[in-house]
């Protein structure tokens, strides 16, 4: 592994460089999303200042620059998901609308009364919401994988839930409150021995892990740009070619037709029957800028940072009296979620803030998971390829602080 020279990357990072409550910025909120490399940033001001213009109907020069970077972006997806065609590549505002796309799609398709979905305990609302609406609309069941205390899935336990009732498995690849880092192409290989098919929401994993969709024989696949340092307003789906293609369209429009009259109308081939509309162009544009960054620091070289950052702040958090980590599953991305004693976790956000320390208080967007552990949230630290182990030293002392403070 190549070792990070993080001050270099830092360099790369406006954001970072400013002070909150007069103090320097520590940012360990990037599971909520990460912060934007200069090359993203003049890539936003570079299209609205030389290529704004609208794509795929060309006809002049400006529309053709941009219908081109926009199609680099599908390939350069494409290559980091290791897909087998950029055409399996659909744009979408970010996970949550790829998730619902497949939902009003494919499980639309597939679901009928008695038919079951499973997802697991730890999932982010919006990859539970969706299936529950679906599942109300059909008829069908929704059923939760459990997991241990230590926030990790309880094989045995899935391979119970599935059955020929199964249409579909849901899962996260690595969990937003915990960290936890799935098996999921263990998840995967039972599913499809069941004759279900299988999405995995890659939101935290994207930035972090290794992905290859074809290793992992994932059948959908989603992403945003916003957790992987891109813009916001923008993501991805991946989808098997086959299954894309039985699909139906997920919303009507321009673009997404091959023609129209009134009385019928035939659909384009993928992605674009997937992407009616004018598209958020010049945020995919910068995206690549952003799959460009990650790839040139390198996935392994990030994964590493990020695991010692987390591997010391367990040490030294876990070592403080009154303070309880939760999520301590063996395989994790970098976030550390907890509790201290006696303090409510918005006060314990507010006093970090108040020393120029961001991290996410709250439920995480999974109420279903706090109440497993019996909370209604936690504060949590996430880390990304520009935070410094002195950055986990200011988050530390401010945790030792408070717990000191609420367990004298
Ligand atoms: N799933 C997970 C695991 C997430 O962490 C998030 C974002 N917190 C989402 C889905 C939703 O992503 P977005 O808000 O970008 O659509």
């Amino acid at each position: 592994n190549a070792t990070l020279d993080v001050q270099a990357i830092r360099e790369r990072f406006p954001i970072l460089h400013q002070e909150v409550n007069g103090k320097p910025l520590v940012y360990f909120d990037n599971a909520a999303t990460n912060q934007k490399p200069d090359t993203v940033i003049e890539s936003l001001d570079n299209y609205y200042r030389k290529d704004n213009s609208n794509i795929h109907r060309g006809a002049h020069t400006l529309a053709d620059r941009a219908t081109a970077e926009y199609e680099d972006t599908r390939k350069a997806l494409k290559d980091f998901v290791n897909a087998n065609e950029a055409e399996e590549i659909i744009f979408t505002r970010g996970t949550t609308e790829g998730i619902n796309l497949v939902v009003q799609t494919y499980g639309r398709m597939v679901l009928a009364q008695g038919d079951e979905v499973i997802i697991s305990a730890m999932e982010h609302h919006s990859n539970i919401v969706p299936w529950q609406m679906l599942c109300e609309e059909r008829g069908a069941i929704l059923k939760v994988i459990p997991i241990t205390d230590e926030g990790e899935i309880i094989m045995e336990e899935y391979l119970k839930l599935l059955s020929p009732k199964t249409k579909i498995v849901a899962t996260c690849h690595a969990s937003n409150a915990l960290g936890t880092v799935n098996p999921v192409e263990e998840i995967i290989a039972h599913a499809h021995k069941a004759g279900a098919k299988v999405l995995i929401d890659g939101a935290q994993s994207c930035a972090h892990l290794p992905l290859d969709v074809q290793a992992l024989d994932v059948d959908f696949f989603v992403g945003s740009a916003h957790k992987m340092y891109g813009p916001t307003g923008t993501g991805f789906l991946y989808g098997k070619r086959e299954l894309l293609e039985a699909m139906p369209p997920f919303m009507g429009g321009g673009e997404m037709i091959k023609e129209v009259t009134f009385e019928k109308t035939t659909y384009n081939d993928i992605p674009y029957k997937f992407e009616p509309g004018t598209p958020n162009i010049g945020d995919v544009i910068a995206f690549k800028k952003a799959v460009d960054f990650i790839n040139e620091t390198g996935k392994e070289t990030i994964a590493a940072h990020e695991e010692a950052l987390l591997a010391y702040a367990t040490e030294k958090i876990s070592a403080i009296k009154g303070v309880t980590i939760v999520g301590q599953a063996t395989h994790k991305v970098g976030v550390l979620s907890f509790v201290i004693d006696n303090l409510h976790h918005f006060d314990v956000g507010m006093m970090l803030d108040a020393k120029g320390v961001a991290v996410r208080t709250g439920h995480h967007c999974t109420q279903p998971l706090m109440a497993r552990f019996g909370l209604e949230g936690t504060v949590r630290a996430s880390f990304a390829v520009y935070n410094t182990k002195d950055e986990v030293d200011t988050l530390i002392e401010g945790v030792e602080r408070l717990a000191k403070l609420a367990n004298r």
